[in-house]
């Protein structure tokens, strides 16, 4: 079946065309207006979906090749999201539907960022074990089958793209602060000691990280006002240090307790070189088979909507008109 899958959960306008699994076109559109503000603002995120999904739509058939006329099916992200912007992509993708009496798949964001995996090869095997981490989420999910995912650990406070864009702010970087605390880190030295919180376990806590910067940055300013600016490299490759070792040492206890030797990442910080390198490294240490999605399949996006919408679509899992936006689906 050809699907056209609609993703507008947080901040990008995103459409894709996937056929009989394969993706023949993914467009997003960025929402600018938030680097003004420093955070995504709901009401602004909302108001740029509603201009963007229609030109992003068109262009993903342009560039599929294909025509309205060749869809079978609507797939969109019902949640979890912001509700604002949730409700664009959701109206849009009920009046295409209905406008051509097509079939609706719901799609959870979340089981879909671990489904990217299928936009392309290497594609692998189930079981596997997944880190999703995102500006939302942390969690490690043991993925039995495409639609039957289970979390086993998550965190407890701020997600690890939180991490990274909140204590990146501290350091007066732009929002979202993860890719530039990354590009940074690149030059840099782990010299500045950071809390490093664990709440046992499988799960994550990142808020203690946070914390420990502001007091950290407040008192070295102290003793020196030009701290951060003479410390920028630094300070992000301390922060990406902490962030990405805590992930990498959960991955490790989640495989020995799962068995599973096949570990994929997903979301956007999945982009962070870091954690990429980082997990190759320790894969190859152990033997395991390990998954890391493109970039463009990191952060958000509508191809992995799409993909999941494939597996729902053989499942023959479909929805009615009157299906509603979840922000906490
Ligand atoms: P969720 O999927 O939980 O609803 P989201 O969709 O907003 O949240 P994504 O788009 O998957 O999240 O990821 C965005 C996050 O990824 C941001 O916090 C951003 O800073 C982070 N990120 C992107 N690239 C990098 C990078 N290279 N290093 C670290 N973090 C990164
Ligand atoms: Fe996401």
């Amino acid at each position: 079946p050809t699907i056209l899958a609609i993703e507008s959960s947080c901040d990008d306008t995103s459409a894709a065309i996937v056929k009989d699994g394969k993706v023949l076109s993914n467009v997003t559109a960025t929402q600018a207006i938030h680097v003004e503000f420093g955070g995504v603002v709901p009401e602004h995120a909302s108001r740029a979906h509603q201009r963007n999904i229609v030109p992003t739509v068109a262009v993903a058939f342009q560039r599929a090749e294909l025509t309205p006329e060749d869809v079978d099916a609507v797939a969109f992200t019902r949640g979890p999201g912001l509700i604002g912007s949730l409700m664009v992509g959701v109206s849009f993708a009920k009046a295409f539907a209905l406008a051509r009496d097509l079939p609706l798949i719901e799609v959870d964001h979340m089981q879909a960022h671990v489904l990217a995996h299928f936009a392309e090869d290497p594609k692998p095997e189930f079981p596997f074990l997944c880190l999703t981490v995102s500006g939302g989420h942390t969690q490690l999910v043991v993925v039995r089958t495409a639609l039957d995912q289970k979390v086993i650990g998550r965190t407890l406070d701020d997600a690890a793209g939180e991490a990274f864009d909140k204590t990146g702010k501290m350091l007066g970087l732009d929002y979202p602060a993860g890719p530039e605390v990354d590009r940074l880190a690149q030059t840099g030295q782990p010299t500045v000691a950071f809390a490093r919180p664990d709440p046992g376990e499988l799960n994550f806590s990142f808020s203690g990280l946070k914390t420990s910067v502001l007091y950290t940055l407040q008192k070295k300013l102290r003793e020196d006002p030009d701290f951060v600016k003479n410390n920028l490299a630094d300070t992000c490759a301390s922060i990406q240090e902490v962030i990405v070792s805590v992930l990498l040492r959960k991955i490790e206890l989640a495989v020995a307790q799962t068995g599973l030797t096949r570990v994929a990442l997903a979301g956007g910080v999945s982009a962070n070189s870091s954690l990429r390198a980082g997990l190759t490294e320790l894969g190859k240490e152990k033997g395991w088979q390990t998954f890391i999605p493109r970039f463009e399949y990191c952060t958000d996006n509508a191809a992995m909507i799409g993909v999941t919408g494939a597996f729902k679509y053989a499942a023959g899992k479909f929805v009615g008109q009157d299906v509603a936006p979840a922000a906490r689906f």
